[in-house]
């Protein structure tokens, strides 16, 4: 649940930066010895140099080199540097190590900003929308779990309840990590109010407020980045992968979706059913219509399909949608309306790139706007259990694949997110899939060797 929020960009007492603010002065003023210009590649990776104070300067204006091609980005070895652009307004300091800054930065190859560049596609997503007035809010819920070094077993072995939602020991279990974690977020401002222990066993939530889609990216990039790095220093090791554990629920990353013009939230109509405004029905009817293909983006791995369209859990529940359609305050649908103003986009999951999140679900807000998008009409089931009823509903892709040629065929998505990112994400993501395809698996051997 994201609460509507007064938030608060920077912690009290200090004022907020711009993206031209100079970071050597801001070194000195806050005791940074090190900054990591970082920044994520098309599988969400997370890419890095270690900056001292010093070099700062120099950097803040040209960039931080690196070899394109040695990340996941469709690019070749004979390409000229990369250079990742600080942005001054994205700096965090490390909460457990505050002598070191990370910034979020744009790629720029040849004095032009790269448009296969996720958080450059994201901006230029803002940009459309300012274009036509409108700010874009999001608060992004981001399941996770905590396991063994090793990955094989959760971190907890007495985490075995088989509805382990909200269980306040296996919670308190692992109170220092959370709290590790959660008094980060205070101390960075960001208007933490919640944790929880989600309904997998070894799995957790934590929810901080909602704010302009690029600052919730780069502060969702940040978290997978915090909550790894101290789930480490605890002997544990965190994972945001959808589907970690077969017969357990998966982590989704539920994304809360507002447009505001003005100081306005264009989505909140007092007239409008659920108190959601035509406008909103709108971009809800883009979400639907470009469901499919926005998988690619959403549900972005060959694991991703694990979470989705999966049996019933040990709890009793998926929590992830199967099909697509939209409800009011019910959580078994690709779309809830849990609020006046607001919706809840359930689809995506813990590998999606923060960037292309944002970016895709926008994409396709804004072609329901342009076209307005009819949502069809409003579904008040359990889909989990009554499901088969509904005719006409669109089903979501059965696999990675599936949603790759979905992509493929958007013009819709390739328009408005661009052909340079599309056809280079498609191609990185084709060969995961022929990776993939290529390993066998005990399953395999295990129902075919004796056919
Ligand atoms: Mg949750």
């Amino acid at each position: 649940m994201i609460r509507l929020p007064d938030h608060v960009r920077e912690p009290e007492g200090r004022a907020s930066l711009t993206a031209t603010s100079d970071l050597e002065a801001v070194a000195k003023e806050r005791g940074i010895k090190y900054f990591l210009i970082s920044y994520v590649d098309l599988f969400g990776a997370l890419r890095a140099k270690l900056v001292p104070a010093s070099a700062i300067r120099d950097m803040q204006k040209a960039g931080a080199g690196f070899a394109g091609f040695a990340t996941w980005l469709d690019m070749s070895p004979a390409d000229p540097d990369l250079f990742a652009v600080p942005d001054a307004s994205s700096l965090i300091q490390l909460p457990w190590k505050p002598e070191v800054g990370w910034l979020a930065a744009d790629l720029v190859m040849d004095g032009e900003e790269v448009a296969q560049g996720p958080r450059t596609v994201l901006k230029r997503q803002l940009a459309a929308a300012a274009a036509l007035g409108y700010e874009m809010k999001s608060g992004v819920e981001c399941e996770y779990f905590l396991i063994s070094p090793d990955g094989k077993t959760l971190s907890d072995a007495s985490d075995t309840a088989d509805k382990p939602c909200y269980d306040q020991s296996a919670l308190m279990r692992r109170y220092d990590v959370i709290k590790e974690i959660c008094d980060s977020m205070l101390t960075l401002g960001w208007g933490a109010y919640q944790n929880d222990h989600e309904d997998a066993n070894g799995q957790f939530e934590m929810n901080w407020n909602y704010d302009n889609a690029l600052v919730t990216a780069d502060r969702h990039v940040f978290f997978k980045y915090m909550v790894k790095s101290i789930a480490e220093a605890h002997g544990m090791r965190a994972t945001f992968m959808p589907k970690p554990f077969i017969n357990l629920t998966g982590s989704g990353c539920h994304v809360h979706v507002s447009l505001w013009k003005k100081g306005k939230n264009a989505f909140s109509d007092p007239k409008g059913q659920l108190g959601v405004s035509t406008l909103g029905y709108n971009f809800i009817g883009g979400l639907i219509h470009n469901a499919d293909a926005l998988c690619a983006l959403t549900n972005p791995t060959v694991n991703s399909y694990k979470r989705i369209n999966a049996p019933r859990t040990i709890s009793g529940a998926t929590w992830a949608p199967n099909t697509v359609t939209y409800t009011g305050n019910n959580r078994t649908h690709m779309i809830r309306i849990p609020d006046v103003g607001r919706f809840e986009f359930r689809l995506g999951d813990g590998a999606a790139n923060p960037y292309l999140l944002q970016a895709g679900i926008l994409a396709a807000g804004l072609d329901g706007m342009a076209n307005a998008r009819d949502p069809g009409r409003r579904l008040d089931i359990n889909m989990y259990t009554e499901g088969h009823k509904v005719k006409g509903a669109k089903k979501l892709p059965l696999n990675l694949l599936d949603a790759l040629r979905a992509l493929e065929k958007s013009r819709v998505l390739k328009d408005s997110l661009g052909d340079a990112f599309v056809s280079g994400y498609l191609k990185l993501k084709t060969e995961e899939w022929n990776a993939y395809s290529r390993h066998l698996t005990q399953w395999e051997r295990d129902t075919t060797l004796d056919i």
